[in-house]
């Protein structure tokens, strides 16, 4: 197996990778490291109290040293690549990332800070897999030998990108949208939103990220030129994004409008198989991480829920549901993704596993 460090790894995303990664076939966590404030302390004392998810702490990790997250010389021999979970300022996080990156190890990144460097790429494996081509480009740009950086895209997009791009691969182009996310209170790690505030309550409000809703998905459906990615033009997004008391998974509606003359647009049905038909790399390579349908579309009225559905193929899943005729835009439906599994920890694993399969960690 090979080694893989975790940092960040007493957080709500960290956690989640810390079990994820139990018994995984390919990688083993040999290294974790947090804050100043958590460095020093076995890992089951870091996290006591506060340690989130619903079974033991696995035993190969509980009695790991947490180290400095800030001090990359310290992964140097430990670990051949680590999964950054950190939760700082954007410029300490760009900071941080290159500086493991330098140093011969790899980042698989669930931060945004590096989201929109150009010649990073920002991968959901199903639709952009081609991006890793650009990682070749950013270790020249840096002169870093073995290091480089990946990231994942915001958790709240990773509802509505797959059944996009499964209907732009099947002809039919989406010119505009309009998404309404209704976001689970782990999305924002822990402790979060107060209870005071979430509870009984709808928040209108999540600070950057209608931003990262509309604007994410033009990297994603980019392609590499000239060392870096360029971003498509199209579709245009217009996002409002809410908090609501859910634990886990994101829900969101979705409006669009097919960049399609009136007798080319596809009917209802067409559009349900293009996404139970819906398959990709990541499937084909039968990476570990990834789902044997991506896309899980249900029939009944009143799905997808997150309570009852965010588990769908282990947290991988795209569930949706109610597809119907939009009296505004030509269709309509709502999407579920797991914020903290797709959408965070087990979405870098499939990164991790898609730059393994390629080769990356050689
Ligand atoms: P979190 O629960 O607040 O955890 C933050 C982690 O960063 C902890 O391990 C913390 O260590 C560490 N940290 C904080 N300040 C640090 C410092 N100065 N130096 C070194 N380490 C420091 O946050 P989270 O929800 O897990 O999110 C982690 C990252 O994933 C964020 O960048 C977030 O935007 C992204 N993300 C989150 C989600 C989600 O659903 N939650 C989804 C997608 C992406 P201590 O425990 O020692 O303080």
């Amino acid at each position: 197996k090979i080694n893989v460090g975790v940092l960040g790894a007493t957080g709500m995303v960290g956690q989640r990778y810390i079990k994820l990664l139990e018994n995984h076939p390919w990688f083993k966590v040999t290294y974790v490291a947090a804050s100043p404030r958590s460095a020093g302390k076995l890992y089951k004392q870091a996290v006591e109290n506060r340690w989130l998810i619903g079974s033991d702490i696995p035993d190969d990790v509980k009695d790991l040293t947490v180290q400095d997250a800030n001090n990359a010389d310290l992964a140097v021999g430990k670990c051949r690549f680590v999964f950054s979970a950190l939760e700082m300022g954007k410029d300490e996080i760009k900071a941080l990332e290159a500086a493991y990156a330098q140093k011969g190890i790899p980042v698989v990144s669930n931060a945004s800070a590096n989201r929109w460097t150009e010649d990073v790429p920002m991968l959901i494996p199903e639709i952009n897999w081609n991006h890793i081509d650009v990682i070749e480009a950013q270790k020249e740009h840096h002169g870093w030998d073995k290091g480089f950086i990946a990231v994942k895209p915001n958790c709240s997009l990773q509802t509505y990108m797959m059944p996009l791009y499964a209907l732009q691969q099947a002809g039919y182009p989406v010119k505009r949208m309009i998404v309404t996310t209704l976001q689970a209170v782990s999305g924002a790690g822990y402790p979060g939103v107060s209870s005071f505030d979430m509870i009984d309550n709808i928040v209108p409000y999540i600070g950057g990220e209608e931003e990262k809703t509309e604007k994410e998905c033009l990297k994603i459906l980019g392609s590499v030129k000239d060392g870096k990615i360029e971003n498509a033009a199209f579709p245009v997004v217009s996002s409002t994004c809410t908090r609501v008391p859910v634990i886990d998974g994101h829900t969101a509606t979705v409006n669009l409008e097919f960049d399609l003359p009136e007798d080319k647009k596809p009917s209802l049905e067409e559009i349900i198989n293009v996404w139970r038909n819906f398959s990709s790399v990541p499937q084909e390579l039968d990476l570990p991480s990834a789902p044997k349908h991506p896309i899980v579309y249900r029939e009944e009225i009143n799905r997808p829920q997150p309570k009852r559905d965010r588990d769908t193929e282990k947290g991988m899943a795209c569930v949706l549901g109610r597809l119907r005729k939009c009296n505004v835009f030509d269709v309509k439906f709502v999407a579920l993704s797991h914020n903290t599994k797709r959408g965070a920890a087990l979405g870098g694993i499939l990164n991790a596993e898609l730059l393994k399969a390629k080769g990356f960690f050689n």
